[in-house]
């Protein structure tokens, strides 16, 4: 069926495009916003996220050497919060769910309350007609211990209706986080984690069953393996892509070879998110466009996917 989010893809019309409602569902926050809106902030050319090569080892040896002594100025917690929430707004993002880290406010020495209050007021001020779900999110490289006493002060206040789990895949066994999961299952919240994004098939039904997730961060390792595909499609498991961070992190070579449309057509629930704006330049829109360009979706199936990460799910 025609409408204008089909009409602004046949059309290449990236502006109308803008303005069709769209989901993110991974989304880190703090690297949500676009790289010049901190530019602006601190009034200096920031060096642009080029370690693609390295996968996850890059953007941690982009985030400490060039952001993170950034945070060292008062005020730069809410330019980057802010920045997100400008860059969901100018892309048309109806429905967000955006991580926190937990370890970060005892990184930064910022009181959960602060961190809670900060992020009220830019979706607030910024883009109130959101619908905004605050999420939040755990380090794999962090011990167990550490991550439990982070998350306490927040599962209190009734803030933060999901969370997460990334960082360097394989950095311990996922059998340690299964306490984190129950905690937060008991509060109510929605358990995803990001798994297969380097890993196997395996990896992500693995992730699905130990952690009992509700959906997976990526997920695309998935693609190799009907059985799995099948087992995700018929558990309604579904997956958070993100094609721009594939690609730059060399796991995909285009988005005209992306496993998308394996996932897509094995029956796998897929939505399009952007993981983070400020490293890889590209909202979801761009990503929609590109997809079409490509020739790996038509507009039609392209909406399909829109309207994936759009519905209410259980919950939710
Ligand atoms: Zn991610």
């Amino acid at each position: 069926m025609k409408n204008s989010f089909t009409e602004a893809l046949e059309n290449r019309d990236l502006r109308l495009l803008r303005k069709v409602p769209k989901s993110d569902l991974h989304n880190h926050a703090l690297m949500g916003g676009r790289l010049r809106s901190m530019e602006k902030f601190t009034g200096k050319k920031l060096e642009k996220f080029g370690h693609g090569s390295k996968g996850v080892h890059g953007i941690n040896e982009w985030l400490g050497e060039v952001y993170r002594p950034l945070f060292d100025v008062p005020g730069a917690f809410k330019a980057a919060v802010d920045a997100a929430f400008l860059q969901a707004r100018s892309d048309g993002v109806t429905r967000l769910e955006m991580s926190m880290d937990a370890f970060m406010g005892r990184l930064f020495n910022i009181r959960p309350e602060e961190i809670v209050s900060t992020f009220t007021a830019s979706h607030h001020d910024i883009a109130p007609e959101i619908d905004f779900r605050p999420e939040l999110g755990f380090s794999k490289s962090l011990p167990v211990r550490t991550l439990l006493s982070c998350f306490e002060p927040y599962a209190g206040m009734g803030y933060f209706r999901s969370i997460d789990l990334y960082d360097i895949e394989d950095a311990q066994p996922l059998e340690n986080f299964r306490e984190i999961y129950r905690f937060a299952r008991k509060a109510g919240m929605k358990c995803k984690a990001h798994a297969g994004e380097f890993g196997s098939a395996g990896s992500v039904r693995q992730a699905v069953e130990i952690l009992e997730l509700d959906e997976v961060q990526h997920g695309i390792g998935a693609a190799e393996s009907p059985e799995v595909m099948k087992w995700l499609s018929e558990n309604g498991i579904s997956l958070n892509v993100c094609p721009a961070s594939n690609i730059s992190l060399k796991r995909v070579r285009s988005y005209k070879t992306h496993p998308l449309r394996i996932l897509f057509d094995h029956g796998v629930k897929v939505t399009v998110n952007t993981d983070d704006v400020m490293l890889f330049n590209a909202g979801n829109s761009e990503q929609y466009l590109r997809l079409f360009r490509s020739g790996l979706f038509t507009a039609e199936e392209l909406d399909r996917i829109r309207m994936n990460g759009l519905e209410r799910t259980q919950g939710n």
